[in-house]
């Protein structure tokens, strides 16, 4: 169904919309548009420099065009004369191959002629903190083993329960919110759906929980390990794959009611695993939440390792249940689209050269790790997974045009980290 923007307006007092596009480093890039001039934005698109965002452009292009989605519409909760439109972006008539909505559409069509519909669901975990970043948000939050502590989650019930009714009211099917492992750390949930909805619902989520954190004096980040000792910001992705009202993941005969066609599929992300890591962990800061050393809490709940099992959460892949795989290994800098398209990618490979995911491991990985041989370790640094998504010929296939303009932005970024001088270096280098 497509929605006429011009009467949606007219009906639901919306003034302005804003005309957003995510860049390859995630940032939502937007113009505000009056609500009499969007027909004609709808049509031919919101215009761009793009150069001026992070999509591998040289400022002698063209007009980059950002068309709005109209089944994208939300009115901003807190804002409702706003309503928002997540865009795919155009040059020169074409589509832009590496815009990671525009990637992952096409990718979601590829799935779609194979009979295949993947929903998701994401789990995003984010801190509250002191406007200027530094401290968490509730200086009597200290516990050290803070998960699900009722009273920090009630001191910051303002902010939460605003997000909850905000979701409630957009019909997301919110269904549960918490305090999670670190302290000032909260995660809130809603149904899972059809990758491109909860693609853009995960991008919606995150400008809402900053915006919304921001109206109370208070800063939401999703930066993957803002505090060195506390427990990082995942951002699991539990998946499935449908055909109509078929869940194609779901076989009661299966190893824990999953299906051999769902086993070729975690093959898939497992075979292509330190690769998604660029995607999945995009970060430098993103290393420091996996492969990391235990936290205060006693546990980092993140993976250090290609390894998959039941219901278990110290491996990078958990089948909680049958018909679905909770995929542990993504953190909240990815990429809402990035993340979606690089869990297609690798699954449809699975799928298409019935990947073999090896054996379940059922051993407590964080303690009992050292004692099985030949577990794949995840990359260490954001360049060894720029380096394994250079090598790997499946990602360079399965996502295209988008991998050399990725790569070569993010080694920039690696070059630019590089150059910095750190006090540990003088700490350790000093008395040389
Ligand atoms: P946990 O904390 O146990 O990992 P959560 O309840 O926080 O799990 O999140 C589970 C997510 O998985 C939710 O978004 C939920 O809607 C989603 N989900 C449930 N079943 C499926 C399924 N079959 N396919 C995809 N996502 C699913
Ligand atoms: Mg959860
Ligand atoms: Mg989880």
């Amino acid at each position: 169904m497509t929605v006429d923007l011009a009467a949606a307006a007219k009906e639901r007092g919306i003034k302005y919309f804003l005309i957003s596009y995510t860049d390859l480093f995630g940032v939502q890039r937007a113009k505000l548009v009056p609500a009499s001039a969007i027909n004609g934005m709808a049509r031919s698109g919101a215009g761009f420099a793009g150069f001026a965002t992070w999509l591998d452009m040289t400022p002698a292009d063209p007009d980059l065009f950002a068309v709005p989605d109209p089944d994208s519409l939300i009115q901003l909760p807190w804002k409702p004369e706003v309503g928002w439109l997540a865009a795919d972006l155009w040059m020169n008539g074409k589509e832009v191959a590496q815009a990671p909505r525009n990637l992952l559409k096409r990718l979601v069509k590829d799935a779609a002629a194979q009979g295949y519909t993947m929903k998701t669901g994401v789990e995003c975990e984010f801190f509250l903190t002191t406007p200027d970043g530094l401290e968490v948000c509730d200086s009597a939050d200290r516990q050290t083993k803070p998960c699900y502590d009722q009273s920090a989650l009630m001191r910051q019930y303002d902010v939460i329960a605003e997000l909850c009714d905000a979701m409630l009211a957009l019909g997301w099917k919110p269904y549960q919110n918490d305090h999670e492992d670190a302290n000032g750390q909260f995660e809130m949930n809603w149904n899972f759906g059809d990758v491109l909805v909860t693609a853009d619902r995960h991008s919606f989520f995150k400008y809402m929980a900053k915006s919304i954190a921001e109206k109370h004096g208070l800063r939401a980040t999703f930066m993957p390990k803002p505090f060195l000792n506390l427990t990082g910001s995942g951002c699991h992705a539990h998946v499935s794959v449908w055909n109509g009202e078929r869940n194609l993941f779901e076989d009661e005969a299966g190893e824990l009611g999953v299906s051999q066609l769902g086993y070729h599929f975690i093959g898939g992300v497992i075979h292509s695993a330190d690769a998604l890591c660029a995607l999945f962990n995009p970060t430098v800061n993103s290393y420091k939440r996996i492969n990391a050393p235990r936290t205060t809490s006693g546990a980092t709940w993140s993976p250090n390792t290609v390894t998959y099992s039941g219901n278990n959460r110290t491996h990078m892949i958990r089948i909680p249940e049958g018909g679905r795989f909770e995929l542990r290994l993504p953190d909240g800098a990815a990429n809402p689209y990035l993340l979606q398209a690089g869990i297609v990618a690798a699954g449809l490979d699975g799928i298409r050269n019935k990947r073999d995911p090896g054996k379940r491991l059922d051993i407590n990985m964080y303690t009992d790790g050292h004692l099985v041989e030949g577990v794949k370790k995840l990359p260490l640094n954001m360049l060894d997974a720029l380096r394994a998504l250079e090598a790997s010929e499946v990602l360079k296939e399965g996502l295209g045009a988008f991998v050399p303009a990725y790569l070569k932005l993010k080694h920039q970024e690696w070059n630019d980290y590089a150059r910095h001088l750190t006090q540990w270096e003088r700490d350790v280098t000093l008395d040389c």
